[in-house]
């Protein structure tokens, strides 16, 4: 490192951060300067215990040997490729990696760089694949509220989250959203809930309004994790599904999260045994080392594309970082080290154990709901009157003092550790939320 540069900054201006209150974070910054395994060193030498995997993607903990060391080598051999007309050996070989884990039938994978990403591109290939078969009036895509798809504008028009369309206003035209699966007589459920799978019926309340031909895809979260972890309630996405084939309108879940092992199968498809037509994933893919996602897609997407010409491009879209052969390095490694230590299945042999941790936090001051599947939970709060989201933040900000990382939305704290967590680990991470629980009240 340069002499001239110090690893924590005085001077906080110039970076505009994401999704955060920068004016907050700048009075009292959170810093974090080291990682390994499961936890990251502050910026005041303080071990904090990552209970989030980063932001959902350190899913085998961090700075882990074979992936550090893949990616130091892949940079000083093959650093960059042309990702259009051009290929890379590691690119095929990752595609092929992945589809060996997919639920079968995923068959071929479209790389992008994030998880956003990966949405916009599968919205984009359903429009693209229903005019392929000359079937162009499918133009409509449906998403659900409380759907988070990232934050392109694809991804937030499907998305079903109300301070998008506050700040940005008219999104995509010919959008509808199903309701989301949150329902109050399923509070304190451990696993996936009894009630809700009817909501799944909503679907066909919108086929019926606008037709089926009209529409091009569903887009969901198997399980929703970004605005609160919410649960499938049994039968639900199996409904989804039938419904989606009886009228010929693709099925896309969003794996950002659930993709990598978080529910205990390598994706959330497989655990749920619901095989949709596109899988989004992204985060655990490389382990959060380098940004990449991915969409996966079944034979007869592709072969609808493989048309024509042969000299002609299929499907008119990409990116300059598609495929780049570091992320690519990363992302083979990160899949080597899943299959060496067992971590795509681990969450579901640590599952009870973690239920049972966080559901011990049911009598503590404010709590009105605890949610869990896999390896993921949520803890939801009452709002302070007049101040959503005030009560959580201040837990987050607790908790990182006491040497916890959790992450807030609203009122709901959102804990998925990396999956290499340890049942000591659990007892502390949840132990020490129990404590800050019960002081801040
Ligand atoms: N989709 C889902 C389900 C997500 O949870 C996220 C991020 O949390 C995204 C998409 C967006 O991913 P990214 O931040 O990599 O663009």
């Amino acid at each position: 490192m340069p002499l001239d540069r110090k690893p924590a900054p005085n001077d906080l201006r110039a970076f505009w951060m994401p999704y955060t209150a920068n004016r907050q974070f700048k009075s009292a910054p959170r810093m974090l300067v080291a990682s390994k395994d499961m936890h990251y060193t502050a910026a005041d030498g303080r071990q904090i215990l990552d209970g989030t995997a980063g932001l959902w993607c350190c899913n085998a903990g961090h700075c882990r040997p074979r992936i550090t060391e893949a990616v130091q080598n892949q940079v000083g051999e093959l650093d960059y490729a042309p990702a259009f007309q051009m290929g890379h050996p590691l690119a095929f070989e990752l595609a092929n990696r992945i589809v060996d884990i997919a639920p079968d039938g995923m068959d071929h994978v479209f790389y992008t760089n994030s998880g956003s990403e990966a949405v916009d591109t599968a919205l984009k290939i359903a429009l693209a694949y229903h005019r392929a078969r000359g079937d162009a009036a499918r133009t409509r895509l449906i998403g659900r509220e409380r759907g988070y798809h990232g934050v392109g504008f694809g991804g937030i028009s499907v998305g079903g989250i109300v301070n998008n369309r506050r700040h940005f206003g008219t999104l995509l035209a010919g959008v509808d959203h199903m309701p989301h699966t949150h329902l109050p007589e399923n509070v304190f459920t451990k696993g996936q809930p009894e009630h809700g799978a009817n909501l799944a019926d909503e679907l066909e309340r919108i086929v019926a309004l606008h037709g089926a031909e009209t529409i091009a895809a569903v887009i969901v979260e198997p399980m929703a994790g970004s605005t609160g972890v919410l649960m499938p309630p049994k039968g639900y996405l199996e409904k989804l599904r039938a419904i989606t084939k009886k009228h010929g309108i693709l099925l896309i879940f969003d794996e950002v999260i659930t993709g990598f092992g978080r529910l205990g199968s390598p994706f959330a498809a497989q655990h749920f045994g619901v095989v949709p037509d596109m899988i989004t994933c992204a985060k655990g893919l490389t382990n959060g080392v380098i940004p990449m996602g991915a969409v996966l897609a079944t034979a007869e997407i592709y072969d609808a594309f493989m048309q024509g010409p042969e000299h002609i491009i299929e499907l008119f879209h990409g990116y300059t970082y598609s495929g780049n052969p570091i992320s690519c390095a990363a992302a083979i490694a990160t899949l080597d080290t899943y299959a060496e230590e067992g971590l795509l299945t681990r969450a579901a042999s640590l599952e009870t154990y973690w239920q049972e941790a966080i559901h011990g936090l049911r009598d503590h001051p404010n709590v009105i709901d605890i949610r869990n599947m896999g390896l993921i939970g949520a803890v939801e709060l009452a709002p302070i009157e007049g101040q959503p989201g005030k009560r959580a933040f201040d837990i987050f900000v607790r908790a990182f003092e006491a040497g916890i990382l959790i992450r807030v939305t609203g009122d709901i704290i959102a804990m998925s550790p990396p999956l290499i967590i340890s049942e000591a680990q659990i007892d502390h991470l949840i132990g020490t939320l129990g404590e800050v629980l019960k002081t801040a009240a």
